[in-house]
């Protein structure tokens, strides 16, 4: 399939369109087989998980519901806060309940840590994350990631959901930022 010219401010595309919609798809099946004797609630985490919870759940044959935790630990920047806030909390009970965290990005995994603590705290039967892209840096966290789309370099990306300063979440593969957006 022929391919956008990336936007002028990708330095280069880590992972096309195709390359995405494969490893999703295989993702979903997976989810599905283990899954099959009680589907789980999956909790999309605002506003960077949109994109691949939208292509995940539908590769997922089975009654799943989807619902959605903003939490906040980047600013406009680039680097990790590590301060963690709920800025819309889950709209469903998950006590009893199978939990599937579906993440963007798994970077410092900070944000996870906290979020697994925060969700374990509300009694569910279980809690599962599934990630479409993970750096490096999280390898050194103690953190069971079982489902995992792309282990990436340790570089600042954007699109399919990803921003920088809310901008390019809407570019539909994943590509690394030019450094000369962000450095002087
Ligand atoms: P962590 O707490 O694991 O360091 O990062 C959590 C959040 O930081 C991710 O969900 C994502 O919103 C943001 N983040 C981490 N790395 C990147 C990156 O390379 N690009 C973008 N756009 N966001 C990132
Ligand atoms: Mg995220
Ligand atoms: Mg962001």
């Amino acid at each position: 399939m022929p391919q956008m010219h990336p936007h002028p401010d990708v330095d280069r595309v880590l992972l096309d369109e195709q390359q995405i919609r494969e490893r999703v798809a295989e993702l979903g099946k997976q989810i599905a087989e283990d899954y099959a004797d009680e589907p789980p609630i999956l909790v999309g985490v605002l506003r960077g998980a949109v994109m691949v919870m939208a292509d995940l759940a539908r590769q997922i044959d089975l009654k799943v519901e989807m619902d959605w935790m903003a939490v906040s630990s980047y600013g406009s920047g680039t680097k990790s806060s590590g301060v963690v806030r709920i800025l819309k909390d889950l709209s469903g009970d998950i006590s009893g309940r199978k939990v599937l965290i579906v993440e963007d990005i798994i970077d410092s995994g900070l944000t996870l840590k906290w979020l697994l603590s925060n969700l374990r705290s509300r009694g569910p039967k279980s809690v599962e994350i599934a990630t479409l892209l993970r750096k490096p840096e999280a390898a050194r966290v103690e953190i069971d990631v079982k489902y995992v789309g792309f282990d990436i370099p340790n570089e600042f990306v954007i699109g399919y959901g990803l921003d920088f300063a809310e901008n390019y979440r809407n570019l539909p593969y994943v590509g690394v930022l030019s450094r000369s957006v962000y450095e002087d």
